[in-house]
């Protein structure tokens, strides 16, 4: 349950004077919220900036632009002449020095007399600007007398505005909802949150939402830090309470005898990389261990995951136990049992298929034999799920290409055994800053070199109208017996247009080039596919016209020519994955991207870092620089919600402290049972991460 002491935080906006159930809707879409805006999503909605009226000039020294606040006496009004409402009204104000027009726009006449009376003195507080040579300010912000120049606020906090809703009702509203917030216990440590001078939570809102000044709002600030820590420490302790939770029961220790990884080794047509033996090293250390394994393994496209992944299932089935292995997608799970099936056979593994493509009595007798512990490696896509599908003793679930599956799915599968210990692969290499906030504290390899022997890959941008000049090359490429991939754009949004334009330049170049030609998409049977990928792969086609389905893992080294149409839809990790279906075989490979001109900044920025660099960390790193943080990963499918106050430039460097934090709190208090517990149950709720509790109650 809530904490009782943040109820006024969770209450409505529309417990707010003034905010109705219409305005409240532009609340929502202001604050981002699908349902109720609540007052905690407003007083985390943090200023952009300030407007600074502190300036206090004499009249004739006013830069016209500027913003000011002035001492003046009101001489006379001149209001709109009757039945033309349109024409200002306006208000002579001057001090000792010079005068200045006071102008209103559709205003009530007995209102302005009350505000502005003739021959009294008022503070104005407003943007200035000329008119007609003369000094004035349009519809001033503010305007005071003697007694409420106290109060008059000297800078004011500017916000993210959405249409419908001004700046002063958001202020008006900010501040009412600051009257409701109360102290709330504090869940930081003490000690080192005073060597710091961290404001309490309450205090760091006050201040970032009644800035003294300009610095108080910039997100290094002491108020901002304290809170985007707070959303770090909520993230990480939320991940490391996951983790405990995964982790119960216990795993089992599964140390294996390494016969069958000797004969898995001693197959391979390769020597492995230092960095593969080092992950393989990582992994058996892990599953000899009590606890269960919870492990990242990320390796940018062609690296070589799958031989570790086989090298994991190995040491499992050697244990006497099971292993799965997911893939997203039919092609790739074909593909890697295609890839798998000589290395187990050499090593003496039992391995099937189950994609939702097997169906009837084959599979009713796969099944069978899986229950029976008779198949010891079971290669699938999401059909691994299916409720039927039992396994003897699952002891490992290996997911590649993880982002592409939400959190809970992972964890189904990790359902189908006991204590399974889960190994997941991704080529999206994850920047080092966002791995720790999404992942937590997951044991993490790394495989930073390629195999031996790849060489650079030759990319070029062209425009499209250039076409002519590219189709003729790969006709040479073609001739001396080169395999090439022609992709073009499939985006959701224009799906059935893209796909048709796929099949004219399918039909195009079938014309010229012939049988050589073939072509494969989303949209087609499964069977098709594969048959087209497996004409491609043996070398009976040379050119294949693709849509974005070949995109992750698809491995055919012999292919060493890549052509990317309308280069500049695609987003750039999704150039990089595409470019890395090349570049894997021992021939120079070339990758052409062809692009409609003109660019905008963004496309190309994307291109020029295309044609500078492979390194997939490198060019994570620029997509996220070029795109924000949140999509990165695919946010929404992998269901990881964004930050709202903490910024990765300003502070990332305090993630590996909020997750050292976090591992202290719980190996201390596991349950959050003392008093900072207690506290920090109240962060949980307040960044949303209150789910985790619930973990920790179901024990
Ligand atoms: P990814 O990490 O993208 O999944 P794969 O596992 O598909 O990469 O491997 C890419 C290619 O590299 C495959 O053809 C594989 O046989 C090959 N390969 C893997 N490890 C090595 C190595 N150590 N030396 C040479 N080739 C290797
Ligand atoms: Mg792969």
């Amino acid at each position: 349950m809530r904490p009782n002491r943040l109820n006024p935080l969770f209450g409505g906006l529309t417990t707010l004077a003034g905010v109705g159930p219409k305005v409240e809707r532009l609340y929502r879409r202001l604050l981002g919220r699908e349902d109720e805006a609540r007052l905690l999503d407003l007083l985390f909605h943090l200023p952009t900036g300030i407007i600074d009226r502190r300036a206090r000039p004499k009249l004739q020294d006013v830069v016209p632009g500027s913003v000011v606040t002035v001492a003046v006496t009101i001489d006379r009004h001149r209001p709109s002449p009757p039945n033309r409402p349109r024409v200002p009204y306006q208000i002579y104000a001057s001090d000792e020095t010079g005068e200045l027009i006071l102008t209103f726009f559709y205003a009530r006449r007995d209102y302005l007399e009350k505000l502005l009376p003739v021959g009294e003195r008022r503070y104005v507080s407003g943007t200035t600007g000329l008119y007609d040579g003369m000094l004035q300010i349009v519809h001033p912000d503010r305007v005071v007398d003697d007694a409420g120049l106290a109060s008059l606020p000297l800078i004011e906090p500017v916000y993210p505005l959405t249409e419908g809703l001004s700046l002063n009702q958001v202020r008006k509203a900010v501040e009412a909802a600051l009257q409701r917030l109360r102290e709330l216990p504090e869940w930081q440590e003490p000690t080192w949150f005073a060597r710091e001078q961290f404001p309490s939570f309450a205090q760091a809102l006050r201040t970032l939402h009644r800035p003294a000044t300009p610095d108080d709002v910039v997100p290094t600030s002491r108020a901002w830090t304290r809170l985007a820590y707070d959303e770090l420490l909520a993230g990480q302790l939320a991940l490391a309470l996951l983790r405990a939770h995964i982790r119960r029961p216990l795993g089992r220790a599964t140390p294996g005898t390494g016969e069958l990884r000797r004969k898995l080794i001693a197959a391979l047509p390769y020597s492995l990389t230092l960095s593969q033996t080092r992950a393989i090293d990582d992994i058996a250390a892990d599953l000899a261990k009590p606890e269960r394994m919870l492990r990242l393994l990320q390796g940018d496209v062609g690296s070589g995951k799958t031989v570790v992944a086989l090298n994991a299932a190995a040491a499992v089935i050697e244990g006497g136990r099971q292993a799965a292995l997911m893939a997203p997608t039919e092609i790739l799970a074909r593909q890697h049992f295609g890839t798998i099936a000589p290395l187990a056979q050499a090593a003496g593994m039992t391995l099937a298929i189950l994609t939702g493509r097997e169906r009837g009595r084959e599979r009713d007798a796969m099944l069978e034999r899986l229950r029976q512990g008779e198949i010891e490696l079971l290669v699938g896509t999401h059909a691994l799920f299916q409720e039927d599908v039992a396994f003897r003793d699952l002891g490992l679930a290996i997911v590649d290409e993880q982002h592409r599956f939400g959190v809970h799915q992972r964890l189904a599968l990790a359902k189908k055994g006991e204590a399974v210990d889960m190994l997941v692969m991704t080529a999206t290499p994850i920047p080092r800053t966002l791995v720790l906030t999404y992942f937590g504290d997951m044991d993490i390899s790394e495989l930073r070199e390629k195999p031996a022997g790849r060489q650079p890959i030759d990319t070029r941008t062209l425009p499209a109208d250039r076409l002519g000049e590219v189709t003729e090359a790969v006709g040479r490429a073609l001739k001396e017996g080169r395999q090439v991939y022609w992709i073009c754009p499939l985006v959701e949004e224009s799906e059935k247009i893209d796909l048709a334009a796929a099949e004219e330049r399918f039909a195009e170049l079938k014309q010229t080039f012939g049988a050589w030609t073939d072509l494969v998409h989303g949209r087609m049977k499964g069977v098709e596919k594969d048959a087209a990928m497996a004409r491609f792969a043996a070398g009976e086609t040379r050119l294949l016209v693709a849509t974005t389905v070949i995109e992750v893992g698809v491995d055919i080294p012999q292919a060493s020519i890549m052509v990317i149409e309308h280069a500049e839809r695609f987003g750039l990790a999704q150039l990089h994955q595409l470019r890395g279906r090349i570049g894997r075989g021992s021939a120079r490979s070339t990758c052409l991207l062809l692009y409609r001109a003109p660019l905008g900044e963004t496309a190309k920025a994307r291109l020029e870092i295309m044609r500078q660099t492979e390194d997939g960390f490198r060019i994570a790193e620029e997509d996220l620089r070029l795109r924000g943080e949140g999509d990165v990963l695919g946010t929404r499918q992998s269901g990881v919600p964004g930050f709202r106050i903490a910024r990765i430039e300003s502070h990332g460097g305090l993630l590996a402290a909020a997750r050292d934090d976090a591992q202290l709190i719980l190996a201390r208090d596991p349950t959050l049972a003392t008093e900072r517990g207690e506290a920090l149950r109240h962060l949980l709720y307040v960044f949303g991460r209150d789910e985790a509790i619930r973990l920790i109650r179901a024990g």
